[in-house]
């Protein structure tokens, strides 16, 4: 007899168990002559990963005796294991006539967890409040209560007769949502008590943490319908021809069209502004989708406000590009002779303007928690570096996006570059996009600003580097100045407006330090290259080796990627393009 599932705490993607907690052995007797004891009898519910590391899991540990009038007693549990191992147990509930099935764990949004059960005696009569939770705060129990506006009965899994977790979504002030399927509960995390209920006829099927503390939820009849945070519906949308509509953590939607044959289809609906919560969706908990609570809003949106005479960062950037792909698409000879006659640049009008036509996201830096790793590079590994670079140092991928534009404070971080197909992808500081629409000087400002980022994602060449090719260099920009030197020279060369930045062409002798520029000069062909030193020895081989063993080359302490090869060249961390490589 097999309850639960095998459980271990996995390590990233590759699964390899890196720590298996030991869930208590419950023990069965009554049969003739046989008495078992097996943690494979011990009840164990889906583990929560909280926003600290700890690992949360209940279990309800038994002794099992069906020879008695009360054949189940038992102990319920929460294990929580700490990212250094340690282990702290805390009792929630034990009884003496039913089995307590462990339900979802979520963070409560104070740094405790919020851990539900259902009792489930083993002869009637039912329990008259069979849904239970406990708010679990420094390892002890600082509330416990039944779950408000619940059914009397519990829905179970058909395939097994165990109840159905109770699906739950975080919130903010101490606040959390549960759904019971035909209503839907907002209730206090400490104590329990009740905020407000939500009836649907029709059966709950989504329900995303939006709407400054409240909710937007999807029911079976794809009705998609905002909450407030006191409970109250606003205007739904009625989208019957849509099945299994689901937000992303993008904000789009996306659901199912009945016999067109695409299984995901995206959704016209306003963009889903997603709350600051740990576990913000029914469904899925987190955007890690793998049981781990993750600050949200995971891709923030910028402050919007259709139609307003002053412009919010949304609409001011939206104003801008469009204004922006009507320059590139048309006749702009300042363009040509500025930009795209760069012979380094690698870029022609048509191809810019092709990529500028493709859809854009644009995100608010500053709310933004997605890992700057996962939504700034196209996704690689050390095996195919080459196919796939990424301008960010290994520290900034840790970073959070919040995280990383909190350093210095950009105005913009933009995607460099874009995926294969992919548009503009930029996350920007609100308060530093101009609030201007048109052809006024501060909506030009915008203008020049998404060109200098489209640079970025449309050739992946980064600001300034004083080994590879840069912006800053193809332009003859004086390496002293930050980058916004780059939008300078765009607003003054190709819209005519304010100063120009220090550069070669203008021979401004303030300069320490010109940027140099470099030629794409050494193309390698990718198959060549070896990853294993072993296998190139003898010289006859593939001419470089690549390893990730500290430079000691020429420029020590500037490289993490050492290519070894009949020239020796040394890959610069903040250059990783073939076009980059600089022989010593
Ligand atoms: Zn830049």
């Amino acid at each position: 007899m097999k309850t639960t599932k095998p459980y271990h705490l996995g390590a990233g993607l590759t699964g390899q168990p890196i720590l298996t907690p030991t869930i208590p052995p419950s023990t069965m007797a009554g049969g003739i002559g046989q008495s078992t004891s097996c943690d494979c009898l011990t009840p164990v519910g889906q583990p929560m990963v909280n926003s600290d590391g700890t690992t949360n899991v209940a279990y309800y540990a038994r002794q099992l005796d069906g020879s008695s009038p009360n054949p189940v007693k038992g102990t319920l549990s929460l294990m929580q294991i700490g990212t250094d191992g340690t282990t702290t147990t805390t009792q929630l509930a034990s009884s003496t006539t039913a089995n307590l099935w462990p339900g979802q764990i979520i963070p409560d949004g104070q740094g405790g967890v919020l851990a539900t059960w259902a009792i489930d005696p083993a002869n009637p009569p039912a329990a008259p409040n069979p849904y239970q939770a406990a708010d679990v705060k420094a390892g002890a129990v600082s509330s416990s209560f039944n779950m408000p506006m619940s059914p009397q009965n519990l829905a179970r899994d058909p395939n097994t007769g165990i109840p159905t977790d109770l699906p739950l979504v975080g919130g903010e002030n101490g606040t959390a949502f549960v759904s019971y399927g035909s209503n839907l509960a907002s209730f206090n995390v400490n104590g329990g008590s009740s905020n407000w209920n939500y009836p649907s006829s029709a059966g709950i099927t989504s329900a995303a943490y939006t709407n400054g503390g409240g909710l937007t939820v999807v029911d079976a009849q794809s009705n998609v319908t905002p909450l407030d945070s006191g409970g109250n519906a606003g205007t739904s949308v009625a989208l019957p021809s849509v099945g299994s509509i689901q937000p992303a953590w993008d904000g789009t939607w996306q659901g199912t069209i009945p016999g067109s044959n695409i299984g995901a289809a995206a959704i016209q609906l306003p963009l889903l502004n997603w709350g600051n919560s740990l576990w913000a969706w029914l469904l899925r908990g987190s955007p890690s989708e793998n049981g781990k609570a993750t600050q949200m809003p995971y891709l923030g949106l910028l402050p919007t406000c259709p139609g307003a005479q002053t412009p919010c960062a949304q609409e001011a950037l939206d104003d801008a590009i469009g204004s922006l792909r009507s320059l590139v698409s048309g006749n702009c000879p300042q363009c040509q002779t500025y930009v795209y006659s760069q012979p380094n640049l690698g870029l022609t009008q048509t191809t810019h303007s092709q990529y500028l036509a493709r859809s854009y996201k644009f995100y608010d830096a500053t709310n933004s928690s997605a890992l700057a790793g996962d939504v700034l590079c196209i996704k690689h590994s050390i095996f195919n570096i080459f196919a796939s670079p990424c301008n960010l140092s290994a520290f900034q991928m840790k970073l959070q996006i919040n995280q990383l534009w909190a350093l210095e404070k950009p105005a913009a971080i933009t995607k460099t570059p874009s995926a294969p197909g992919e548009g503009l992808v930029t996350f920007w500081d609100p308060s530093q996009v101009n609030a201007g629409l048109g052809n006024s000087a501060a909506a030009i400002g915008n203008q020049a600003t998404i060109f200098h980022e489209s640079l970025h994602g449309v050739t992946g060449i980064i600001d300034s580097t004083p080994f590879g090719t840069s912006l800053q260099g193809i332009f003859g920009i004086c390496i002293d100045d930050p980058s916004s030197s780059i939008t300078d020279y765009l607003e003054f060369n190709v819209f005519g407006i304010g100063n120009a930045p220090k550069t070669k062409q203008t021979g401004n002798g303030t300069c320490l330090t010109w940027q140099p520029q470099w030629a794409p000069e050494e193309q390698h062909d990718p198959s060549s290259i070896c990853l294993d030193s072993t296998a190139c020895a003898g010289g006859s081989g593939p001419d470089l080796v690549a390893t990730v063993t500290p430079s000691t080359s020429a420029r020590p302490g500037r490289c993490l990627l050492e290519i070894y090869s009949r020239f020796g060249l040394c890959w610069v961390e903040h250059s990783r393009r073939l076009s980059e490589f600089r022989s010593k």
